[in-house]
């Protein structure tokens, strides 16, 4: 038998939340962003559902060649670029389109010796100060591109810092009109954030291509103001495992490395199969939410490599029969036979000082993977 983790991806999820970015990005077309894996959900498992929409948008060529394997014709968008001249050669023949953020991009265009012209996405810096062309230089990158015979078509693309907190995407999306007008060429600016808070009021904002990327894996991309079940996007990932271990604890007993936790009372606890070797953070320390059988309790004591222990006293409360082989919930749903009580990824990501992205990204190669 194998350890009982396991990472559910929800397909029905993934369909929804594609549907409910959809609703808000109107008319607009929408890159499924699946870069890092699809946010650690496996390109293969999220592929049927984000067929739906109208092109991928990721990182890396081997990425992009999974995509095609897997059927697609439709656009994919490079979201870094090229990093060397024989990446161009690829780009040709897998038909990708590719972001342009520096001028050593452009001198490797210049230098490509090619039949099939590239369109690219000429990457504006409006104030993030990650990748792109200042506004002082982005016109001029664009007419070293327009020159170009190996280039047939140049859209505009930039990307916000503050999407999803209070400063919003006001100031930036000035920089770039003021930057790109007059500039022909279709325009992509919003993330998930942007995209849900802004870009349903603002024609502006929403512009020709809107990209998703958290929001389709049910994690809300501004939380805590606005929590997944707010957006009505639903959990895509489900991290489960089992109880291994059991132990009764008298006063003053301690768990865990460190005896960090000290039982206060007589309790019961279970020991599930995950640890921070399968991507569960190690600062989750406790008090973390977590579920049993559906239902909701805490982590205790600290987090080890392979396990973890947790609060059974809610289930005992209630009459349940927890114990050796009862279904643990890290994040995600529990299964339909508990409820399918959900515990927000966004939840347990604040226990750890981070968000839903890192855990989702973190999930170990152990940790086996089952589409749903
Ligand atoms: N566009 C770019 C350039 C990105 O780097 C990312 C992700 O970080 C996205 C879009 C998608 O962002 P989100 O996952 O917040 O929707």
């Amino acid at each position: 038998m194998p350890r009982p983790i396991h990472a559910v991806i929800h397909s029905d999820a993934l369909r929804h939340n594609m549907a409910v970015v959809r609703a808000r990005a109107q008319d607009a077309n929408l890159w499924a962003v699946v870069k890092a894996n699809a946010y650690g959900h496996g390109i293969e498992h999220v592929f049927e559902a984000f067929r739906a929409a109208d092109g991928f948008a990721l990182l890396d060529l081997q990425e992009a060649e999974r995509v095609r394997q897997l059927g697609w014709r439709g656009p994919i968008l490079l979201l870094e670029g090229v990093f060397e001249l024989r990446d161009l050669e690829l780009c040709s023949r897998l038909g990708l389109w590719h972001v342009v953020h520096n001028e050593a991009q452009i001198d490797m265009l210049a230098a490509h010796k090619t039949h099939t012209p590239h369109r690219v996405f000429l990457k504006l810096n409006s104030g993030m100060n990650r990748l792109g062309f200042k506004p002082q230089s982005y016109r001029a990158a664009w007419a070293r591109l327009n020159a170009l015979p190996q280039v047939e078509e140049i859209s505009l693309i930039t990307h916000f810092s503050d999407a999803d907190g209070e400063q919003g995407i006001a100031r930036q999306l000035a920089v770039f009109q003021a930057a790109v007008e007059g500039l022909p060429g279709e325009r992509s600016i919003c993330n998930s954030a942007a995209t849900l808070r802004f870009a349903s009021g603002d024609a502006q904002a929403r512009q020709d291509w809107v990209r998703g990327g958290i929001a389709l894996y049910g994690s809300s991309p501004d939380y805590p103001s606005t929590s997944s079940a707010g957006w009505d996007l639903q959990p895509a990932m489900s991290l489960r495992t089992a109880i291994i271990g059991m132990q009764q604890l008298q006063v003053g007993d301690t768990v865990g490395y460190g005896s960090r936790f000290v039982a206060p009372v007589p309790m019961t606890i279970g020991i599930a199969a995950c640890g921070y070797a399968d991507g569960y953070p190690r600062i989750c320390d406790t008090g973390t939410p977590i579920l049993v059988d559906g239902v909701r309790t805490r982590t205790i004591g600290r987090v080890s490599m392979d396990m973890l222990a947790l609060d059974l006293t809610p289930l005992l409360a209630q009459g349940r029969a927890a114990g050796l082989g009862s279904e643990v919930t890290l994040w995600g749903k529990a299964s339909a036979a508990h409820g399918a009580t959900v515990l927000p990824i966004d939840e347990v990501a604040a226990c750890a000082q981070t968000v839903g992205y890192e855990l989702m990204c973190a999930v170990a190669p152990r940790v086996a993977m089952q589409l749903e």
